[in-house]
């Protein structure tokens, strides 16, 4: 199966990062392709989970290396 051009647009699209006739062109033209508007439910759906995943991450991982690396000084 081809691979639609637009398909490059999508994880853009999802970041914010079209300006914004790209982003008009886009959103026309996935309404009416099955392939992108398909593309763009899955991407959405795994951006949103690592969003999270990061977000976890960073209220979590600094608190505990930080307190590793001052007791645990070597010197
Ligand atoms: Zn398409």
């Amino acid at each position: 199966m081809k691979k639609c051009m637009f398909e490059d647009f999508i994880d853009d699209y999802l970041l914010n990062r079209l300006v914004k006739n790209k982003e008009n062109k886009f959103e026309e033209h996935y309404f009416n392709c099955p392939h992108c508007f398909g593309k763009m439910m899955e991407r959405q759906e795994f951006i949103s989970i690592v969003k999270n995943i990061s977000t976890d991450t960073n209220a979590i991982v600094p608190r505990s290396s930080r307190g590793a690396l001052q007791h645990g000084n070597p010197r």
